[in-house]
């Protein structure tokens, strides 16, 4: 980082206003600002995975890289390039502080990120860690709890119109029921996103594809079912128009690694897994019956929903529609319709 002096000196020498040509280039270029610099570009993943996996256009993966961005910018009509780079370290990366040097990346997240947050999710990853149990303890976690809280109040049970998809690995099954898709024992249900082990939920995708990428690619049969009883749905994916009010807090925390980072599922320890089943929890505790949340393995335009009530099993509240073998390359392998295969 520069010293006041240095930084004194570089502007002295500078005839014209680096930081406001380059800001105004930038700007009228990309229409973002710098959200991370090579610096910090790991960290920001880390902490954003959900910017990395939902904005393909927006969020630019391999960066801008500097040079290009002077040859393609009007600074080159009153700097040249050593110039340039020399006048560069006069800017700071807004999210690190540091100088940056050869890559940037621009841009803006889809809404406002709540204050702090970044603070806050180093202090709850800590506390998912070590004591998991006390994450309530935490004012942001008793904030979320409050919000959720208000959300359910002014929340009304809706007709879910599209048909949802259930898998089921090949491998494990044993008859093409419906009874196979649905809620799964206690004894066999391991930690999950959303579920503590041995409390079973169902977990739905809006597509097939959906389905199988969340089965981490193993070949499986998939059922295609509509829901139809109504359902009181938290939704995480379009929380603008659902949940207006609080649009920035629920994205803040669906983009953010504490509710959107890749967990494997292989062994117990699985602490990425905490702060959801946490939010799991408090939407079940305030009365509702199931969550929708973006995928973090297939683009952005599918979703999961998880059931969290057993009042809602497939077996009572849904029609099955088709199920179907699917393994990459050859959807559709074999069909059983749903009359014939399940008896309803
Ligand atoms: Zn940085």
């Amino acid at each position: 980082m520069l010293t006041s002096e240095e930084r004194s000196a570089l502007e002295e020498e500078d005839l014209y206003w680096f930081e406001e040509l380059f800001y105004r280039d930038l700007e009228s270029w990309f229409s973002s600002d710098i959200a991370c610099c090579d610096n910090c570009y790991d960290e920001f993943l880390e902490s954003w995975p959900h910017a990395y996996a939902a904005d393909d256009a927006a969020f630019q993966r391999s960066g801008i890289d500097l040079s290009c961005f002077y040859s393609g910018s009007r600074l080159q009509e009153v700097y040249t390039e050593e110039e340039f780079f020399r006048f560069l370290r006069l800017i700071e990366c807004p999210r690190c502080g540091e100088e940056i040097k050869y890559n940037i990346w621009p841009y803006n997240f889809p809404f406002d990120v709540v204050e702090g947050f970044e603070e806050y999710l180093i202090e709850i990853s800590n506390l998912s860690q070590k004591t998991p149990f006390l994450i309530l303890k935490h004012s942001f976690a008793k904030e979320i709890y409050s919000t959720l809280e208000s959300l359910s109040e002014s929340s009304e049970p809706i007709a879910l119109s599209n048909s949802l998809y259930r898998a089921r690995a090949s491998a494990s099954m044993k008859s093409y029921e419906i009874s196979e898709f649905d809620f799964p024992p206690d004894q066999v249900v391991s930690e999950g996103r959303y579920n503590h082990a041995g409390i079973p939920v169902l977990y739905l995708g809006s597509t097939p594809e959906t389905c199988f990428y969340e089965m981490r690619e193993v070949a499986c049969y998939i059922a295609e079912v509509k829901i139809n009883k109504v359902i009181k749905v938290l939704d995480l994916v379009d929380s603008y128009d659902a949940h207006e009010e609080h649009h920035d807090l629920l994205n803040t925390l669906v983009y953010s690694a504490l509710m959107s980072a890749k967990q494997d599922d292989t062994g117990w320890y699985r602490p990425k897994y905490v702060f959801s089943r946490f939010i799991s929890d408090c939407a079940k505790s305030v009365g509702f019956d199931a969550i929708r949340y973006p995928s973090t393995r297939v683009g952005s335009e599918s979703y999961n929903l998880v059931i969290l009530s057993q009042s809602f099993s497939l077996k009572h509240s849904s029609t099955l529609g088709k199920i179907f073998e699917y393994d990459l390359g050859t959807p559709n392998k074999s069909e059983h319709s749903g009359v014939d295969a399940a008896g309803v």
